[in-house]
């Protein structure tokens, strides 16, 4: 069984911007509702105001929720101002509930990484990623992982654990440690593998499993779908072996169809529900 923390106040279909995000949470559900997996969705709600502040500067946060300042995708809109604390809540609670049930979860979320304590930018205006960790801090994990498998740096996670001091959270993104081009598999696997060595003993680690180092996207160009589709079984089998528990969520990814749709995107979601749940039912 595998939980998805989601609920259609999340996702927003009207946002103009480069990037699907907003509108991705609804589309990625429904994608994996045809994949025949035991999947469960837990009710919860919506972050409050405090709780987005562990992460970040109090009227930074008053500001884009009252439509003062922009958000991350460059705009105002309402709309992205009343998903928002549902995208944060998603995270949250798919968090709590994996480090509480000792589970893999699932938080269909983007759009996280690159908000820092007092600033949003990238298509990110909070870092639910960083609300997640420091909330099962609180619930009484001592040691957090951020794996951070977008194609881009995560530097919004990295200046909040520095404005905050939290070093209790340890962050590794592969943007710029990642595989490079023509790297062979065998090469790839090998230094993936060493890199989720470092979160041995962590009491719950954070996939940020982005679907942008796929060869074929805009604003990425690395990974083979098989890669991607490896990449995440060497997450999950690595986890399950170190029992730690994991949620899931997003990030980037830009593909289109020739009709425009993200039908690329969705099917790089799918690999990595899908590899998950083969780790949990096979290994
Ligand atoms: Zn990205």
């Amino acid at each position: 069984m595998i939980p998805v923390y989601y609920n259609p106040m999340q996702s927003v279909r009207e946002n103009d911007s480069f990037s699907p995000s907003a509108g991705k949470p609804e589309q990625v559900v429904a994608a994996w509702r045809e994949l025949a997996l035991p999947l469960i969705f837990p009710s919860f709600a919506p972050a409050t105001r405090d709780q987005i502040k562990w992460a970040h500067e109090s009227s930074y946060v008053d500001a884009v929720l009252d439509g003062r300042v922009n958000n991350g995708f460059g705009n105002r809109s309402p709309a992205i101002a009343q998903a928002l604390p549902w995208v944060c809540g998603s995270m949250l609670a798919a968090a709590l509930c994996a480090y509480e049930r000792k589970m893999m979860t699932f938080s269909p979320t983007s759009g996280a990484h690159h908000a820092g304590y007092g600033f949003g930018g990238g298509f990110c205006t909070f870092n639910s990623l960083m609300i997640a960790g420091l909330g099962v801090h609180k619930a009484g994990a001592a040691r957090v992982g951020i794996v951070d498998c977008d194609m881009h740096h995560g530097n919004g996670t990295e200046n909040i654990i520095r404005e905050l001091g939290v070093y209790f959270v340890q962050h590794h993104s592969f943007a710029h440690s990642g595989a490079h081009p023509q790297q062979s598999d065998d090469e790839f696997i090998s230094e993936f593998t060493q890199a989720l060595m470092l979160f041995r003993g962590c009491d719950l680690v954070i996939y940020n499993a982005g679907a942008d180092p796929h060869v074929d996207d805009p604003l990425g160009g690395i990974l083979t779908t098989e890669q991607m589709r490896m990449r995440d079984f060497l997450f999950f089998l690595h986890m399950k072996e170190f029992r730690i528990p994991v949620v899931t969520a997003l990030a980037g990814g830009y593909q289109r169809d020739s009709q425009g749709s993200i039908d690329p995107v969705l099917k790089l979601h799918n690999n990595t529900i899908l590899e998950c749940w083969r780790v949990i039912s096979e290994y």
